[in-house]
């Protein structure tokens, strides 16, 4: 088994990889066209993006990829601490510490931008993810540039598998660097909103599955799919600095760091997996090890 594969030129599409396009389709249809009732549910959004997650986590029992991906209860238990942490602490800060305040300068300024909810209602989805993806792209390539956030990042690429409940694995640090966002500024009708938030979530949930679906072209020159997420998750640093967009895949394109393959073995320093207390320590180490060497240094002088 090599560690990185490269698809075959041309290949028939199977049913499976028609998959990932259709969970998305399927969730625009909803946000287009539930009862007010239920879009204007306060639980509609973290339910779908539940169930968004749960229902790939099902597919993989049915159509693996790696078998040595499989899902087992270590792994299970790890991503479901990450995937609540995310959900609630994670999510209540990043809008406490930056929604709120941006809401209030916005506010306090006088900027308005009402004219955005006037615009079709796919163009504002579309307009929506790609801010969140442009901020999240730039913030992913500075965390593979720089050592203090690579320090938050590295926790996430230590994970030596992928299903899909891995995308909110990593030190908490970075969950928060990752979910800030300038989407406050604007104001886009919330169904808009709320679909552009599944269908990142869609497409991130498949590019970290352990699902055999490869989506055609027309789907992957756009999205990022697990080929283009798995190479960057490869084993060798050369290999993880592409494919930095987390659901956006053409940034990569147009910003030149793009690459093609697939990365089969995934996790760093020779596969070593992360506990969550190892995860979330992590950043501190170096200064950890630094106060430890102080402590034996001052008692081996005593
Ligand atoms: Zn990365
Ligand atoms: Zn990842």
């Amino acid at each position: 088994m090599s560690a990185v594969e490269v698809l075959p030129a041309k290949r028939a599409t199977r049913l499976i990889d028609l998959v990932p396009p259709a969970m998305l389709a399927a969730a625009w249809a909803f946000w287009a066209w539930a009862p007010k009732a239920v879009l204007d549910n306060a639980w509609t959004l973290p339910v779908v993006s539940a169930l968004v997650t749960i229902s790939v986590l099902l597919l993989e029992m049915v159509a693996e990829r790696h078998s040595h991906w499989r899902m087992n209860k270590r792994e299970f238990l790890t991503d479901l601490y990450y995937n609540v942490l995310f959900a609630t602490v994670i999510s209540w800060l990043a809008r406490a510490m930056v929604d709120d305040p941006l809401l209030a300068a916005k506010k306090a300024i006088g900027i308005s931008t009402t004219g955005i909810a006037q615009l079709p209602w796919l163009v504002q989805v579309l307009m929506v993810i790609f801010i969140v993806e442009f901020g999240q792209y730039w913030m992913h390539r500075l965390m593979h540039n720089s050592t203090p956030f690579w320090l938050t990042h590295a926790p996430h690429h230590h994970i030596t598998q992928l299903n899909a409940s891995k995308g909110a694995v990593g030190n908490p640090i970075e969950l928060f660097l990752i979910s800030l966002s300038v989407l406050a500024l604007f104001d886009f009708d919330n169904t808009a909103l709320f679909a552009a938030f599944t269908s990142t979530g869609i497409i991130s949930t498949f590019a970290h599955a352990n699902v055999k679906a490869d989506p055609p072209i027309w789907y992957s020159f756009f999205f990022t799919t697990i080929r283009h997420h798995s190479l960057h998750h490869s084993t060798d640093y050369e290999s993880t600095r592409c494919n930095y967009g987390n659901s956006l895949i053409l940034l990569d394109r147009m910003f030149g760091t793009y690459k093609e393959g697939e990365g089969v073995i995934v996790g760093q320093d020779d596969l070593r997996r992360l506990s969550i207390r190892e995860q979330t320590l992590f950043p501190f180490q170096p200064l950890i090890e630094r106060w430890k060497a102080k402590g034996t240094g001052g008692s081996a002088t005593a």
